[in-house]
């Protein structure tokens, strides 16, 4: 049998936040801007329409917002992370395995949903809960592996005619969408990658799913050789693996059991963090936004729920695993309740920006940790050697509280309550 992806992405996530709770925004041009340097980081469609690209700075375009009334919006992670975890709860209910990817992405694993009907209206299905739920826009895209299904996705935003979901599990499909579709939308391929490619003659996702491997490993690396195997259909990638998103970086899992006390519960906090922080650094990025979630199981009705999380702004951006250990935990502390069955938890990181444009606040008298990282970088260093593994206090050195996927029982039936099955 071979896998299903679905990848499930927020519309113009921060905009589409901000219209939630204010009807008067409903048909109006929005733009949301980073808190660090006032460029765009998000647009509702009616910005975009009126040619408004993401990344310009503010100051560069107040002609414009004044003169259609742009409602303008500083980031607001608490709402935007708050909004994100009702999302994924919606989202758990109706399937049983999802990956969290971003803020407004995730991953389900549908495979062997086919068998019960038809993989569109089941998305269909997924669409509409969300959007009723939560009031949030949705596109969807499902393939055999992620990298596909991230193409799958980005049709499904690019051409209006497909309501915002598309599968392509068919393999003339792929092909066809492959072939019209520029190479620097293939998922992971970033710039560097793409102008290289491109002086390679290698111009559509096609003509790299047919490069060939041994000399894609030769002239860029093995994330490349997984990414062509990814678009011809076999399953490369893990969360662990993945290409990491350039807005935010999450870590988060199911349990294989259910957790009930402060303790281990606080240890998943510290490894996702840690975790977090350790990708955050490879990719030479420090953050200023540290979110933290915790929840009970979406499946079971008959026990207590609970659902919460909560957000902080670091006061200089970093990368340093002890200042989002200490953000982290201080988050989880204040979000966490005694008296349920914990059966997830996650850490994301966001608001990047490059190591070199870290400024130091002018109020915080301890200078950035960051400045020094050669600590950071030894630790670094030894974990990926795979001689030995160092742990911060609060980290639990084995992963035992981690979903068992390969032990997943395919009980979907049990699960999507809310779903007719069509035969
Ligand atoms: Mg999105």
């Amino acid at each position: 049998m071979s896998s299903v992806f679905a990848l499930v992405d927020c519309n113009n996530f921060y905009a589409s936040c901000e219209r939630l709770f204010d009807p008067s925004l409903k048909a109006a041009p929005i733009i949301v801007l980073s808190n660090n340097d006032g460029c765009v980081v998000a647009r509702s469609p009616e910005a975009k329409a009126l040619g408004i690209k993401m990344a310009v700075p503010a100051f560069k375009i107040e002609g414009l917002i004044k003169q259609h009334d742009i409602k303008v919006f500083s980031s607001n992670y608490a709402l935007y992370g708050d909004i994100s975890s009702r999302v994924m709860a919606t989202l758990e209910s109706l399937a049983p395995q999802i990956e969290v990817y971003s803020i407004d992405e995730a991953f389900l694993n549908l495979t062997g949903f086919e068998q019960m009907g038809s993989l569109e209206k089941y998305a269909q299905k997924v669409q509409l809960a969300v959007r009723q739920h939560i009031g949030v826009p949705v596109c969807i895209g499902m393939a055999p592996t992620k990298t596909l299904a991230k193409l799958a996705n980005y049709a499904a935003k690019k051409y209006v005619a497909t309501f915002g979901i598309v599968d392509l599990t068919a393999p003339q499909r792929q092909r066809k969408l492959m072939e019209l579709t520029p190479v620097e939308e293939v998922w992971g391929v970033g710039r560097k990658s793409t102008e290289k490619l491109k002086r390679l003659g290698i111009k559509t996702v096609l003509q790299l799913a047919q490069m060939d491997k041994t000399r894609a490993q030769r002239l860029f690396s093995i994330g490349m050789v997984k990414t062509i195997e990814e678009l011809n259909g076999e399953v490369r990638f893990s969360p662990e693996d993945s290409p990491t998103s350039k807005k935010q970086l999450m870590c988060s899992r199911s349990f294989a059991d259910r957790i009930t006390e402060y303790e281990p519960m606080r240890e998943t906090i510290c490894e996702f963090a840690s975790r977090a922080a350790e990708r955050l650094r490879g990719e030479g990025q420090v953050c200023s936004v540290v979110n933290v979630v915790i929840r009970t199981s979406m499946f079971n009705a008959s026990e207590p729920s609970y659902s919460n999380s909560a957000t902080a702004r670091l006061s200089t951006p970093a990368s340093d695993t002890r200042t989002i250990l200490k953000a982290a935990t201080d988050l989880f502390d204040s979000i966490w309740k005694e008296g349920y069955r914990y059966a997830k938890s996650g850490v994301m990181l966001g608001d990047f920006c490059g190591k070199d444009k870290v400024q130091l606040d002018l109020f915080n008298d301890s200078p950035s940790q960051d400045s020094n990282n050669s600590l950071m970088t030894a630790i670094d260093q030894i974990n990926l050697s795979g001689r030995g593994k160092v742990w911060f206090g609060g980290q639990r050195p084995k992963e035992d509280w981690f979903m068992r996927r390969e032990n997943l029982s395919p009980a979907y039936t049990t699960r999507w309550e809310d779903l007719p099955l069509v035969k």
